[in-house]
This record gives C-alpha cells, structure tokens and sequence, in this order.
C-alpha cells in the first residue's frame, strides 16, 4: 500500500544529471558517502543505549556491504537507529532537496564546477551517481515504530510505503545503471571500501572470506588445518591516533606505520598530536628516513575526518615543510564532502595549515 507518493518541491526539473555530469571522475565516493551514513546510524544507536534511552538488544553492531552481480545491486545495511517514515521526509526529502535548491542557485553563480562540488555535501543523493534507482528499507529503533521504505528513480518522484524490514536499522539499495556497471565488482569495491574505511570506527563487512585455521593434531601428532569461512572486515576500528599515547609502545607506533606504508623502511621518531584548541586535531606524525629520491617521499600524509579518509594530495593544505613527513591527521572539523578547491579555502583547513 502506498502511503504517500510526491513530488520533491525543486524549481529545477531534475537535479541528478547535473550531480552526474560534475562529479564524473569521483563517482567511487557513494560508498564513502553511504557507509558514513550507516557508521553514524550506528554510533548514534550505541549512545543512545549508552544513555539509556533505547531498550532491546544492540545486536552486533557493523555495517554490511553486499554485492549482487546478477541483481546489479549494492546493499549498505546497518543496524543502527534506523528511520520512521516522517523521518524520511524530513532528512532524505525536504533536506537534501532543500540543499538541491540552493545547489542549483550557485550552480547558476559559479564560474568554477569545482566549487560547486566542494561546497556542498552530497551525502546520501551521491548513490544517484552510479544508480538509476535507490531504494530505502528502513525499521526505526523507537518503540513501535513501523517499517518503512522509500524509492526513487533519480527524478523527483519518490515514493513512501510499508517498509519489509524486521530488524532496527537500514538497507540503502542502489540499482547499479549500465555506465557504473564497473562498481559491480568485488574487486573493485573491496578496493574502495579499503580506501575510504580502512579505520572507520565500526566494522565494515564485505561478504565472507576463506581462512586457513589450526584444527588440532592428527595420529602422527602434526597440526591439522581446515578452511572456514569467516566475514571479511575491512577495517581496524580503533587506529592508534583515536588512543592515548600512554596506552601505546613503539612497537603500536612501527607496526601503524608499517599498516599505513607496507613497503617502507622504520622511520625515524615520531609525534602524536593531539590539540583541542583552537580546532580538534588528532594524528600520528612519523619522521621517515631520508632518501635521495625527493619526489617518491610526497604525499604522504593521509587527512582524515572522524575516522573517514579524505585525501592525500595534503599540499596546499598542510605546509611545505611538513610535505616530507608520513601519517595521518584527523580533524572531525573538516568537512566531509571535500574537493581540493574547496578545502584550501576553508577556514579550518587554513588554521590547521598555520
Ligand atoms: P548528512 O549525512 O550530511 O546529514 P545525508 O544526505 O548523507 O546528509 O543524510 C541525510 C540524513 O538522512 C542524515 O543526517 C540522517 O539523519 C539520515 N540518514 C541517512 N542515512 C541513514 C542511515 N543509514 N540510517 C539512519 N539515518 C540515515
């Protein structure tokens, strides 16, 4: 039964097309967009337990990516809080189409397509990059609540019914259209999700893999192995910057640096910063050996956002002196949704800079 069925009060006919033409070649970011989505849900669900305001079961709180070649989809489920229906309305409808208009006032502005990409977040509606229609299936965490679903096929029509969702949280389907159709691979995505989320702070599941594992002794007394399917997570949920660095040895600190550059020799010495004022900032920086080859020695910072990778091109953002060493910051005042242009201009990347 459909309960309600609209049209999304836009004064432009169609939106999508311009989101697709302009992000061409960062379509791969809809997973970090979604996934972030779902981590949040799920963040927002452990607090709300944490303060006591939600009963039940948390049940094991992780993300799920799926890959369904035949079907041509991609599934992000969460078990997180989850949305009503009107909740629907409120932050997947009126939101993101309240930020579409004023999107397509500056788009009417701007003389550079860039700025148009930095400036404003795409956040859910980046699936309509690579998908001809999503499709939401969502059970809200609040007592009583109904489960509700949400389609819409990248025009301005979307359409609220009965959702079939028995479990809190949510599935965020994305039908894969025919120019995208190179995200339909595990290969692929896996490399994506290892990308953007490989130190998110819940852990992300994609499928299952084989492991090799001990399984006793046999008669002559050597150890039996068996292979078993275990999930395959792509993620170390509590990086060492998110620790206090009297909780860590120099053993944490190599072995992150090793994680972060496989190929690389030690480094030298290393700082952990950690400044509350006047910006949040956390990061782990390393003192690399010096090599001759200049160039090789680049890029090497990563910048994060709460856990979420950003970039790695830091120059323009972090100061030239500091381009030789290695490591991450994380500034949960960056905003997500970042092009370069972008983050050289905003006023915390600038305070960050200095
Ligand atoms: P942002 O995340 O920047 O707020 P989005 O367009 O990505 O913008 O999402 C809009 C809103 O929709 C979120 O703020 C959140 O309230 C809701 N939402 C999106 N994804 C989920 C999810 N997986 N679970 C619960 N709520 C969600």
């Amino acid at each position: 039964m459909v309960q309600e069925k609209g049209t999304i009060s836009i004064h432009t006919e169609n939106i999508f097309p311009i989101i697709k033409k302009f992000l061409y070649s960062d379509h791969e970011i809809f997973l970090r967009e979604l996934v972030s989505n779902a981590v949040d849900a799920t963040q927002k669900m452990k607090r709300l337990s944490s303060l006591g305001q939600a009963k039940g079961e948390l049940g094991e709180l992780k993300v799920e990516v799926s890959l369904d070649e035949a079907a041509k989809t991609i599934t992000i489920s969460d078990r997180g809080i989850g949305m009503t229906a009107d909740e629907i309305k409120k932050y997947i409808n009126q939101i993101a189409f309240s930020g579409a208009t004023e999107f397509m006032e500056k788009f009417k502005e701007a003389k550079d397509a860039n700025e148009i990409i930095g400036r404003f977040g795409l956040g859910f509606y980046s699936a309509f990059m690579v998908a001809d229609k999503v499709e939401i299936q969502t059970l809200s965490y609040q007592d009583g609540a109904e489960p509700a679903r949400w389609i819409c096929d990248g025009s301005t029509e979307f359409e609220i019914t009965e959702g079939s969702r028995t479990e809190r949280g949510t599935d965020v389907i994305l039908y894969i259209n025919a120019e995208n159709e190179e995200f339909l691979s595990q290969h692929k995505l896996q490399e994506i999700l290892e990308k953007y989320g490989k130190f998110l702070p819940v852990p992300i599941q994609f499928g299952t893999k084989t492991d090799h594992v001990e399984d006793g002794v046999d008669e002559e007394g050597n150890t039996k192995y068996k292979d078993v399917e275990v999930p395959n997570i792509i993620n170390n949920t509590a990086p060492i910057w998110t620790k206090a660095p009297a909780e860590l040895k120099d053993e944490d600190y190599l072995q992150f640096y090793k994680e972060l550059y496989p190929f690389s020799e030690d480094p030298l010495f290393w700082i952990h910063l950690n400044v509350d004022y006047p910006f949040n900032l956390t990061g782990v920086l390393y003192f690399p050996k010096i090599k001759n080859d200049f160039e090789i020695q680049r890029n090497k910072i990563k910048l994060f956002s709460r856990q979420v990778f950003i970039t790695d091109e830091v120059k323009d953002i972090v100061p030239e002196f500091l381009m030789l060493l290695h490591g991450v910051i994380d500034s949960p005042d960056i905003p997500l949704n970042v092009s370069r242009s972008f983050l050289q201009a905003d006023k915390n990347v600038k305070q960050i800079n200095s």
